[in-house]
C-alpha cells in the first residue's frame, strides 16, 4: 500500500518535494496547493492535481481558467500525510487544520521547533521520527551542518565545533528583497540560531555558529572547524568517510570548482533545476592544524532538504529502517 501525500504550498521547496514524492514507489502524490492563480499554479495544474490552499479561493482559480480540484480541506480528506511547505511560521497556523482531520504533517525549517514532536535529519536522528504525527525537517543550513557532523563523528571524537555560515541573501526567484551590496552579519549578536537548531537533532554536540548574508542567490558556504578531542586522525580517514556517504559530494578546486558559481554550472548539466541534494565539500579544503580539522562546504539551499522530507515520511509511517529509506530515496533522486 502506498502512503498518500499532499504538498501544501507549491513554492521553492514544495515543488521539489512534490517531484520527489512522485518518484517514490511507496508513496502517491495526491495533490498540491497554491494560494494564487499565478504562473506557478498554471504549471502545477498541468503536472499534478491542484487545490486552493485557501478554502474560499477556488473561484479565483476557476476564473483564471486553471483546472482546480477543490480546496485544502478536500485534499486533506484524501491523504495520510501533508508536507507543509508554506512560508516560515505559516505552517504553525496550518497545523490545526491537520489536527482536526487526523492527518500527519511534515513541517519545514522556517517553523519553530515546537511545531512538531521532533526535529529531523536523516543521518542524525532518523529513528526519533518513528511513528510520530508531526515532524520538522530542519533548515537548509542546519541540514548541511547536521549531515557533515554526523559523518565526521564516525571518524573522530569531536570536541568543539565552530562554523561560519556565509549565506545566500535570497533565493533566485526573489524580486522584492535582497542585499545588493555589502556583507551583513546576521545576526550581529552572536551566536547565530543555527547552533541551537543543530542541537535539535544532535543534542550532545558543542557547537557555536556565526552567520553572514552576502549578495548571492546560488548557495550557502560553510567554513567549519572540529576540535579533535583525542586520538590520531589523518586527513585521508576523513576524506574516505565523506566519500562513502552518498549525501556528501566531494569536489576539488583542481577540477575547476573555484567558487559556488562553478558548482552551479556543473549542477546545471547534472540535474533538473540544478538541484544539488548533497553537501558539496571541497576535498582540498580538508586539513588538520593544531588539533583541529577544517572543512569548507557549499549547500544548495533550494534542494538539500528534499531527501530528508522523503525519509521523514517513511520514518513517520515506520515503512523502512534508516538505511533502507536513505537508499531508496537516494536511488530515486540520482544521489550516488
Ligand atoms: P516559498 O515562498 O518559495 O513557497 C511557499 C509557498 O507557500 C508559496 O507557493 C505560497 O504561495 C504558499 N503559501 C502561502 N501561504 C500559504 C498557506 N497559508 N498555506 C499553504 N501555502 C501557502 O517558500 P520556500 O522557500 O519554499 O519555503 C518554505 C519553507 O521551507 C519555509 O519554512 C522555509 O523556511 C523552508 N526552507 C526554505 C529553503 C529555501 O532556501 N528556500 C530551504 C530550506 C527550508
Amino acid at each position: 500500500m502506498k502512503v498518500k501525500v499532499a504538498v501544501n504550498g507549491y513554492g521553492t521547496i514544495g515543488k521539489r518535494v512534490a517531484d520527489a514524492v512522485s518518484k517514490q514507489d511507496d508513496m502517491e502524490l495526491v495533490g498540491v496547493t497554491k494560494t494564487k492563480p499565478d504562473f506557478e499554479a498554471k504549471l502545477a495544474a498541468k503536472k499534478y492535481s491542484l487545490y486552493s490552499a485557501i478554502p474560499e479561493g477556488v473561484e479565483r482559480f476557476e476564473k483564471a481558467g486553471i483546472n482546480i480540484k477543490g480546496d485544502i480541506n478536500d485534499l486533506l480528506s484524501k491523504v495520510d500525510v501533508v508536507v507543509d511547505c508554506s512560508p516560515g511560521k505559516v505552517g504553525a497556523e496550518n497545523k490545526p487544520k491537520y489536527e482536526k482531520v487526523g492527518v500527519k504533517a511534515v513541517f519545514q525549517g522556517g517553523e519553530k521547533k515546537d511545531v512538531a514532536e521532533v526535529s529531523f535529519n536523516s543521518l542524525s536522528n532518523y529513528e526519533d521520527a518513528f511513528g510520530k504525527d508531526f515532524v520538522r525537517v530542519v533548515s537548509c543550513n542546519t541540514t548541511g551542518l547536521a549531515r557533515i557532523i554526523s559523518v565526521i563523528r564516525g571518524v573522530i571524537e569531536i570536541g568543539k565545533v565552530r562554523a561560519m555560515l556565509i549565506r545566500r541573501v535570497v533565493d533566485p526567484k526573489e524580486d522584492k528583497k535582497g542585499l545588493v551590496n555589502g556583507i551583513m552579519p546576521d545576526p550581529i549578536h552572536l551566536p547565530s540560531h543555527h547552533a541551537d537548531d543543530v542541537k535539535t537533532v544532535l543534542p550532545d554536540i558543542n557547537i557555536v555558529t556565526t552567520a553572514f548574508k552576502v549578495p548571492t542567490t546560488l548557495m550557502h558556504l560553510h567554513s567549519l572547524s572540529f576540535e579533535i578531542k583525542s586520538g590520531e586522525v589523518k586527513v585521508d580517514d576523513v576524506i574516505d568517510a565523506l566519500k562513502e556517504e552518498p549525501r556528501i559530494m566531494l569536489i576539488s578546486s583542481s577540477e575547476g570548482f573555484t567558487s559556488t558559481a562553478k558548482i552551479i554550472e556543473y549542477a546545471r548539466e547534472l540535474r533538473m533545476r540544478y538541484d544539488l541534494f548533497e553537501n558539496v565539500v571541497w576535498e582540498d579544503s580538508i586539513s588538520i592544524y593544531d588539533g583541529e580539522l577544517f572543512v569548507i562546504q557549499a549547500i544548495h539551499q533550494e534542494a538539500i532538504v528534499i531527501p530528508e522530507n522523503i525519509d521523514a515520511i517513511r520514518a513517520m509511517f515506520e515503512m523502512a529502517d534508516k538505511a533502507e529509506s536513505i537508499s531508496k530515496t537516494n536511488k530515486s533522486l540520482g544521489i550516488f
